[in-house]
């Protein structure tokens, strides 16, 4: 059996160093991916820092990889040597439990994640079950496709979930790797987009992404006029800020939805969720079968991410910079 050649760190918080692992005997479930490309997202910076306190070392992350299939274990159906796939934040679920069973395999308690005590996509090679290896549609490139499999479907998912049509009004707090895309997807849902920034240089882009309305997060009087305004607002930042505010933004029905953890608790008041029958809530990535519809509503309607491109060799770099928030605006390496 050959070794897997990739990047991993040892220690919270540590660079990326070469390394090495031997995968063992192909599982009669699994695939084996060549990578071609890998996106680097905002949790591998939180799993190599270990934030959650889930990550086990050495660890190489990666979680939104694009390559062929090359290897296929003895059990396996519906993939062939040589089909071009998508894997995410998912590698493995138990398909047996109810949420599985309801396709909904995201929300299954033994749902194994990418890059979490298995190796993930800064590397040559990846082994997953079967089920999260998604074919991708011809007409979408590798480069620009790595992101949707862990941003893409992470902000797809809460507009398709919660019914956003022509007739929503959407605000998405943070323009990064999730947030750009975010735009691109509401504005295909038909919605009328709001971008909430803290970054006035991003405006122009934003609008080119989908925007109709530009909004600077840390302006109180700028949201405060927002009251009653949105059906949906998705946020995708780590940051602490004013969500009693926010929720005011929301008009009956809406529903504050965060897919970016805060690091300190959500506070919010009782009476403006239950005068108007507002909501909080989150949402986590995607389904596989979400994750193939999202990945077709990308090739049909144009959704692709915008990236800065570097080698397998420069991850550190490009952790650097998304570190700094200095990406326009997600990193993508390629082998
Ligand atoms: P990213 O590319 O670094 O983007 C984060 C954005 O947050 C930045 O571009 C910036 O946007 C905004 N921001 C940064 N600092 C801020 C501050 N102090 N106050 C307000 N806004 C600030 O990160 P990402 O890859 O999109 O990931 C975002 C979060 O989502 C991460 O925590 C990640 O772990 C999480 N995530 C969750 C899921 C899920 O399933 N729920 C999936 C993937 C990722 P502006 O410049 O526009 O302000
Ligand atoms: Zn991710």
């Amino acid at each position: 059996m050959s070794f897997i050649q990739g990047y991993a760190v040892h220690a919270a918080g540590a660079e990326l160093l070469p390394f090495k692992y031997d995968p063992g005997q192909l599982n009669p479930y699994d695939v084996e991916v060549r990578i071609s490309h890998c996106g680097v997202c905002h949790s591998d910076a939180h799993l190599i820092d270990n934030d959650w306190g889930i990550s086990q070392y050495p660890l190489i992350p990666g979680h939104e990889i694009v390559g062929m299939v090359s290897a296929v274990g003895s059990a396996v159906v519906g993939l062939e040597l040589g089909t071009r796939v998508g894997i995410g934040w998912q590698a493995n679920s138990c398909g047996r439990c109810e949420w599985c069973r309801k396709g909904e395999e995201n929300l299954c308690a033994s749902a194994q994640p990418t890059c979490v005590h298995r190796h993930g996509g800064f590397a040559e090679a990846i082994r997953v079950n079967s089920r999260f290896a998604i074919p991708l549609p011809e007409a979408l490139e590798s480069d620009t496709a790595a992101p949707l499999l862990c941003a893409g479907i992470t902000v797809y998912s809460p507009l398709r979930s919660l019914g956003i049509n022509p007739a929503s009004r959407v605000g998405i707090i943070g323009l990064g790797g999730l947030g750009h895309l975010a735009l691109q997807f509401a504005r295909v849902f038909g919605a009328e987009v709001t971008a909430i920034s803290t970054s006035a240089a991003k405006e122009q882009e934003a609008r080119e992404l989908g925007a109709h309305h530009f909004v600077n997060s840390r302006e109180s009087k700028a949201i405060k006029e927002l009251a009653g305004s949105f059906d949906l607002i998705i946020s995708t930042i780590t940051a602490d800020l004013d969500w009693a505010s926010f929720v005011q933004t929301l008009r009956p029905h809406g529903s504050l939805c965060f897919v970016g953890a805060p690091d300190k608790p959500i506070s919010v008041p009782g009476f403006p969720l239950i005068s108007v029958q507002r909501s909080v809530c989150g949402s986590n990535t995607g389904s596989p079968g979400r994750i193939a519809e999202m990945l077709d509503v990308a090739a049909r309607h144009n959704v692709r991410a915008r990236i800065e491109s570097f080698r397998m060799s420069d991850a550190n770099q490009a952790l650097g910079k998304l570190r700094k928030g200095q990406l326009r605006y997600r990193a993508v390496l390629g082998n």
